[in-house]
């Protein structure tokens, strides 16, 4: 904060929070509780935007949860060029059908045109099979699992929004080679887990897992799996991360292949590749179902506070020697939970008051206060407050070693089980086509017997973008008529009965599949 608003913050609490309703203006809400909770900054290039350290806390956890992960698996870190050359990138052509319009280039050096124009990576493919193509020679070299954390840079056109759709972001992709099917194809769900384990566990949002139909699969792959979350405020659906089976696809085209095992005259073997991605994208869906008109509602396994300490009930009749005992109370405590490995902070300006402190830690989103009075401490406790429901209680001091971990595991289970509830009841089941659009509108995802043909996705899309007295089609993404997509086919399915017809074409339905409008 600059000294400016500071100053003008100290007039009252109400200064320094939010001033527009999750309810009314999503987006207007959406930008300020981030910015506001410093967990972001805007940036002069549009698309692009500043990670503070709120943001990259949670950032932190994940790749400490994940790298934990992928090294059982055997996987390992490295890290390779965000320059790729043109005639490298343009190699497998439907992957680059896929990504060319979102590619940015290097086309000058200083005032000098390059001669050969430079890709900036959209995802790696092309910058690490060549290497892979070198390093596997024989079936003693696979299986090869590389993973890389790093940034890729697509020039999205669609509207930016932090977290969930940059120019630039940050994530990891893991690159794997394999010498069956059967490997790779393990291989894909088992990162799928970790990628469920990393919502639910640390993010505390409920995904689906599924597989993409052919239309949304990752350009030039055999087969994507996905994990969806979903908006409850915009009703919307929002893909979590991938995980692909590549097939021999790539490894054909760069020549990424073994010598039989069976012997020299027998044909080469291609290796079979998986590629998985997890991007800051998960930080955006976090704060979008669980903070509120108060700020962030940081979820604690990934909040960069989890408990701050207040000094309360000071007033100007609290002698020197009283106010002493309660910031000393205060300090003790902090240090009893950072012993305790609790990510404590005590917050101990004197210049403001109790009141004005809770509203900025609330603005942060830091799961739990605990305010230590006169009172307090007395009777040797605090005074426990949950961010993400005012719920309020007394922890005797001596206790606080194995309450405190209980009552954020708590929070955690709470924030999840609400933002289950309603993913549960907004994913309606329509098999009737005239239920489709009303249940769009209604905000809810869409489980819907299908066809599984293409054309009929793309009408589907069409039909539900339409406005409701059957006028032109809404292109506007933001616009609430926008067309739904495929979501993903989820693996737990509802019973498909026999004789069952495709919701929008009529012929035979193959299974159900998530639609709905989305990010
Ligand atoms: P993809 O390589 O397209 O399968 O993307 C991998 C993951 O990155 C997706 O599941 C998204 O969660 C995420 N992602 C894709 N595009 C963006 C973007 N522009 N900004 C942030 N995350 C993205």
């Amino acid at each position: 904060k600059t000294a400016k608003d500071t100053s003008a913050h100290l007039e009252g609490a109400e200064k320094i929070g939010i001033t527009i309703d999750k309810n009314l203006d999503f987006p207007g809400w959406y930008q300020q509780i981030l910015t506001k909770g410093e967990m972001l900054e805007y940036y002069d290039v549009s698309g692009c935007y500043i990670m503070r350290p709120g943001s990259y806390a949670v950032w932190e956890e994940i790749q400490d949860y994940f790298n934990g992960a992928i090294k059982k698996m055997g996987v390992k870190n490295a890290y390779f060029p965000m320059f790729v050359s043109q005639r490298v990138l343009e190699k497998e052509k439907d992957h680059i059908e896929g990504f060319a319009p979102e590619v940015a280039w290097v086309t000058k050096a200083g005032s000098s045109d390059l001669e050969e124009h430079i890709a900036i990576r959209p995802t790696s493919e092309t910058v690490m099979y060549p290497y892979y193509a070198k390093w596997i020679q024989s079936h003693r070299d696979l299986p090869l699992k590389l993973n890389q954390w790093n940034s890729v840079v697509r020039w999205e056109f669609k509207h930016p929004q932090p977290f969930l759709r940059t120019r630039e972001f940050l994530w990891q992709e893991g690159h794997t080679a394999h010498l069956s099917f059967e490997e790779a194809d393990a291989e894909v769900l088992q990162i799928l887990d970790h990628y469920e384990s990393i919502y639910h566990d640390l993010l505390a949002v409920p995904v689906v897992k599924g597989k993409k139909t052919e239309k949304e699969k990752f350009a030039g792959g055999l087969y994507t799996t996905t994990v969806e979350g979903y908006i409850p405020a915009t009703g919307r659906g929002i893909q979590g991360a991938t995980s692909h089976c590549l097939g021999q696809n790539f490894s054909k085209m760069f020549n990424i292949s073994v010598e039989s095992p069976e012997g020299a005259d027998k044909p080469k073997l291609f290796a079979w590749q998986n590629s998985w991605g997890l991007s800051t994208r998960v930080i955006g869906v976090m704060v979008m179902i669980h903070s509120d008109n108060k700020g962030l509602v940081i979820p604690p396994r990934v909040a960069q506070t989890q408990a701050v300490v207040i000094p309360v009930g000071i007033t100007n009749k609290t002698t020197k020697e009283q106010a002493d005992a309660i910031y000393d109370g205060a300090k003790a405590v902090e240090n009893q939970l950072l012993a305790a490995g609790i990510r404590a902070v005590g917050d101990y300006r004197a210049n403001y008051s109790p009141g004005w402190k809770f509203s900025d830690w609330e603005l942060k989103g830091t799961p739990i206060r605990l305010e230590l009075g006169p009172k307090d401490l007395e009777a040797q406790s605090v005074t426990v407050v949950r961010r993400n429901d005012s719920a309020k209680f007394q922890v005797k001091i001596a206790d606080l070693d194995a309450e405190i971990p209980k009552i954020l595991d708590q929070l955690h289970d709470d924030l999840f089980n609400k933002a289950k509830e309603s993913f549960d009841t907004h994913r309606v089941i329509v098999e009737d086509w005239k239920d489709f659009v009303p249940a769009l509108n209604a905000k809810n995802v869409i489980l819907s017997p299908w066809c599984g043909v293409m054309e009929c996705e793309e009408d589907i899309k069409d039909s539900s973008a339409k406005k409701n007295d059957g006028s032109e089609e809404e292109v506007d993404e933001k616009a609430p008529s926008m067309g739904a997509k495929s979501l993903c086919i989820p693996f737990n399915q509802p019973e498909l009965k026999e004789g069952t017809k495709c919701v929008k074409c009529g012929e035979k339905a193959i299974n159900y599949t998530m639609f709905g409008r989305s990010y």
